[in-house]
């Protein structure tokens, strides 16, 4: 198959008779007309060979969600109106009272929130393991374990995993694998190929997208993702998504479908600023660590780079510093504030940089022993100039921390 970023160019799509435009047209319908009642009842609800009401496809849903099935490799895939609504769909839909889920410590936040709440309520226990240990997530596999999170990059500290024995172990033990894959967005890796020199190829069971972030790639647009290969997983899935409502406004899907063919350059500039900037990092005394998978010294740096291209297009455009203990809380703030062009705020994919300060200990269930002690700062690069980001930091460090 041709390289996604050819794919998500030269699509499937065919236009109405007559108007040969690339891009497809947009569909709203709640209501959608059967041809008569006896057509109403035939019609199936629960698959694509019929349309039946808005809330559970339209030509331009289902268009998106093939395109994102080609960006992954997968084969089928639900949309949600964010990320964190595709993750507990997946929890909804595979856990009941009495099942277990385990998820990485460096999980992102707000899954770990969701199983500390309405999971825990309703009986569904949780347990986080090592993401940079997987004897310690095998040791935690047990009876009542259903389901595993997995997370490449893990958020915030961007640990990156053995993954491929992650899945494989998990696979041994019949528990279902879901990807968090927002970081990879589909192309630092392939979630369903990890091992695609080896026979049967090596896959997570699910994938996960928060298309809020890259393949959106405006900051305007919150919706999530669930990718399977798999058909009856997928329609298990999928009834919990009917049953719950989940479904997505026609001027956001559009507004992804517009993005994704040039998501790929974008993941591309934006990781080559990044690891610039990361490397650039390494050189200022006010650091103690700096985390990005393609530093050779970061954690899973080799788990990294024998799953990902080494290249650019490789990795997020995500790196954390861990700034040296001496400086306060009040400083670090300080050197946030002082940022011009690096905006205080969440998420990331989009044109602007951001950048958040974590507390690490709040997050953590103890202090990573792979990881310096100190004041973690994360910066998502965005689009802008290299150089004036440089001076940006380069600025920011001066004028706080001096
Ligand atoms: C942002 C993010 C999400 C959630 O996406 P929303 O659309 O903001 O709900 C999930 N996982 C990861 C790793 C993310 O970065």
């Amino acid at each position: 198959m041709a390289d996604s970023t050819t794919t998500l160019i030269h699509h499937p799509y065919t236009p109405p008779e007559g108007f040969a435009a690339p891009q497809p047209g947009v569909f709203k319908a709640s209501t959608v007309i059967f041809p008569s009642v006896a057509a109403m009842r035939s019609f199936e609800w629960k698959d694509k060979t019929a349309y039946t009401y808005g809330l559970h496809g339209t030509p331009t849903t289902y268009m998106l969600e093939e395109r994102l099935c080609t960006l992954e490799g997968g084969l089928q895939c639900l949309l949600l109106p964010s990320g964190l609504a595709a993750i507990a769909n997946v929890a909804l839909s595979l856990l009941r009272t009495g099942d277990e889920v385990l998820m990485p410590d460096n999980a992102y936040g707000p899954n770990k929130t969701l199983a500390e709440g309405e999971l825990k309520a309703w009986g569904i226990s949780h347990r986080f393991y090592d993401p940079m240990n997987p004897q310690d997530l095998e040791a935690k596999i047990g009876p009542q374990t259903r389901l595993v999170w997995l997370e490449a990059a893990g958020s915030v500290t961007l640990e990156f995993p053995d993954l491929c024995e992650m899945v494989r172990l998990c696979k041994a033990r019949g528990v279902i694998t879901a990807l968090d894959n927002t970081w990879g967005a589909g192309l630092a890796f392939a979630p369903f190929d990890l091992t695609p020199q080896v026979s049967p190829t090596l896959g997570v069971d699910i994938s996960v997208h928060a298309l809020t972030k890259y393949p959106s790639g405006g900051g305007d647009v919150l919706m999530g993702s669930v990718i399977t290969r798999d058909a009856s997983l997928h329609m298990k899935l999928k009834l919990t998504h009917m049953r719950l409502g989940f479904g997505v406004g026609a001027n956001d899907a559009e507004a992804v479908l517009r993005s994704l063919p040039t998501m790929a350059l974008r993941y591309r500039t934006h990781d080559e600023a990044a690891r610039e900037l990361a490397r650039w990092c390494q050189t200022r005394p006010e650091f103690v660590q700096v985390l990005h998978p393609a530093l050779p010294d970061s954690p899973g740096h080799a788990h990294w780079r024998d799953l990902c291209q080494p290249g650019p297009g490789g990795a997020a455009g995500l790196f954390s510093v861990i700034f040296h203990p001496k400086y306060n809380e009040t400083q670090i703030d300080a050197f946030c504030d002082a940022l011009k062009l690096f905006k205080v705020g969440y998420s990331w994919g989009g044109p602007m940089s951001l950048v958040v300060p974590y507390e690490l200990a709040s997050i953590r269930s103890g202090w990573p022993a792979h990881l310096k002690q100190g004041t973690l700062v994360r910066f998502s690069v965005g689009l802008e100039a290299l150089a004036d980001l440089r001076i940006d930091l380069s600025q920011a460090l001066q004028t706080s921390l001096t």
